[in-house]
């Protein structure tokens, strides 16, 4: 059974996890959002001040002024720790250190070839180092190192389990054992999670979603604060719900999938027997040979007007905005957010939430609202595994 105990936060924890959620507040906030007793956010403020880890930012602009009590604001301290993050994926091994604030201060991206595959656990190992020795930081002035995973670590914590056998050779606990800070690794859409909570309070709700299309696909949930981890590893793993029953097989054995209309490899495999079957594509235009399309290629060509690809497209965001309108109406959470180098496109963008918009046409407004495309990078995943890091260390 995949559970996590769980744990009673500590007043530090849940102090430090408002600060990041609501700053900049008072501390009589802190005491009501959380309902520790004032006097014991006074005292654990008093001593994360003087850890360095938050600070006085300056006075709350209210009519409590005039009643001659002052309310003095606190923040966060963005450089007090950094922390470090690492992606890989079939797109590129990406890492990135940010500080607490989830302010990016350096980063490296290889892109993704075969050559990482025999020894990517090396390759992780060395990305990290090589980011930490430039940075001219000092390991104690890092909370630790997180990982997103193209999956999900084991029970015991030595293996990656995925559909996918090209990450055999990966071994977790090999990374861990390399450094003197500790290592924490988490799927990579429940990293990127993680990230948004964290670094984006304004815009991310306590409750939310986050729907990652990649090479696969996942969604993660986050619960009042808390990633929601199900009872295996199951949970979340959207792409093999079933849209059509009729359909294409999958690689779990199912037929339909969604997987095999909406993810990356699926759109790119199709693709690619276009190249081969169908002498007037324009894909022939972009690319060399079959084998070298990619992505980018595939979204060139539904810009050029490629009609079999912009059915193609046009089927992918279709089953996705069956899916996504299904977790609104199961879930409702306070938001969606989807994610995925498909959408840095604007034409893409717009097509997937007019699918969506009709898909929840019925119950209008406040639900079609609710889902949100995230702005695309190659680091996000890094960016969230610094999350991870900081939500597992430094809380
Ligand atoms: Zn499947």
């Amino acid at each position: 059974m995949y559970s996590k105990k769980k744990k009673q936060p500590t007043n530090r924890r849940r102090i430090l996890e408002c600060i990041y959620r609501n700053a900049p507040l008072a501390r009589t906030e802190i005491a009501e959002i959380t309902g520790i007793t004032p006097a014991t956010v006074t005292n654990t403020a008093a001593q994360l001040i003087s850890d360095g880890v938050i600070m006085e930012v300056g006075e709350a602009a209210t009519e409590e002024v005039s009643s001659g009590r002052r309310r003095i604001l606190v923040d966060i301290v963005p450089d007090c720790a950094y922390s470090i993050g690492v992606e890989f994926s079939e797109k590129a091994l990406a890492a990135c250190i940010c500080d607490m604030k989830g302010n990016i201060c350096s980063q490296k991206v290889v892109p993704f070839t075969d050559d990482l595959l025999p020894n990517i656990t090396r390759q992780v190992t060395d990305i990290i180092m090589l980011l930490i020795e430039s940075s001219k930081l000092d390991w104690k002035q890092f909370t630790g190192i997180g990982i997103a995973l193209p999956g999900h670590l084991s029970i015991d914590g030595n293996s990656l389990i995925t559909n996918r056998q090209i990450w055999e050779n990966f071994r977790p606990a090999e990374i861990s054992d390399k450094f003197p800070i500790p290592v924490a690794m988490e799927n990579n859409a429940r990293c990127m999670a993680l990230g948004a909570y964290f670094f984006h309070p304004d815009t991310v709700p306590d409750s939310f979603a986050l729907f990652h299309v990649g090479r696969g696909m996942f969604c993660a949930t986050m619960v009042d604060g808390e990633l929601f981890l199900g009872n295996h590893y199951i949970a979340g793993e959207i792409g093999h719900t079933i849209v059509n029953e009729n359909g294409p097989l999958c690689e779990c054995g199912k037929r339909g999938c969604l997987q095999v209309y909406s993810s990356e490899s699926r759109l790119v495999r199709t693709a690619r027997m276009l190249y081969e079957n169908s002498p007037n594509t324009m894909l022939r235009t972009l690319a060399e040979s079959a084998d070298d399309i990619t992505l980018e290629q595939l979204i060139t060509a539904y810009y050029m007007g490629d009609s079999a690809i912009g059915a193609l497209i046009n089927d992918a965001l279709r089953y996705l905005s069956i899916s996504t309108a299904n977790i609104v109406i199961t879930m409702n959470p306070g938001k969606i957010f989807m994610h995925g180098q498909l959408f840095a496109h604007e034409g893409i963008r717009t097509e997937l939430m007019d699918h969506i918009n009709r898909q929840l046409a019925f119950i209008g407004d406040p639900y079609t609202n609710s889902v949100e495309i995230l702005p695309y990078s190659i680091t996000n995943g890094a960016l969230g595994a610094c999350a991870l890091a900081i939500d597992r260390f430094f809380l």
